[in-house]
């Protein structure tokens, strides 16, 4: 591949204003979302944590096993969400600075569906396929 530098001065299509509010609008739509998963996940590690220090007396080694396992499934899930809700607060804030949502091959704008759906996409849908084709 030779010829790199065409899509260096590939020029970017400016969205409206309308786009990105409507991207603005997913963003943060799906930032409260992963924030409710987030709560929903802190309150069952606590309440697995709970359980555990209350029944300890009550419970044989595998039952208490099984819950430390299970603790540990949902704080690796918290954690999960967490990541996600830096994602997408990262996207939030390319967006503001005009820097989010352009295909990083391409330079094409990628469709708002898409970012909502995938706050963390930097490919559009035609590059994402060439990429997982190759
Ligand atoms: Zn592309």
């Amino acid at each position: 591949m030779a010829r790199t530098d065409s899509r260096a001065t590939a020029a970017r299509a400016p969205r409206s204003e309308g786009e990105t509010a409507e991207i603005r609008t997913a963003l943060q739509a799906r930032r409260d979302e992963l924030r409710e998963e987030y709560a929903t996940a802190v309150a069952e590690i606590n309440s697995l944590r709970g359980d555990r220090l209350t029944d300890t007396a009550g419970d044989d080694q595998a039952d208490a096993g099984t819950k430390t396992f299970e603790r540990e499934q949902e704080i690796l899930l918290a954690n999960g969400i967490l990541d996600r809700i830096g994602q997408v607060e990262r996207a939030l804030e390319r967006l503001e600075a005009g820097a989010y949502g352009w295909c990083e091959a391409c330079g094409d704008p990628i469709p708002v569906e898409r970012l909502a759906a995938f706050p963390s996409a930097t490919l559009c849908i035609t590059c994402k396929q060439l990429e997982e084709r190759r």
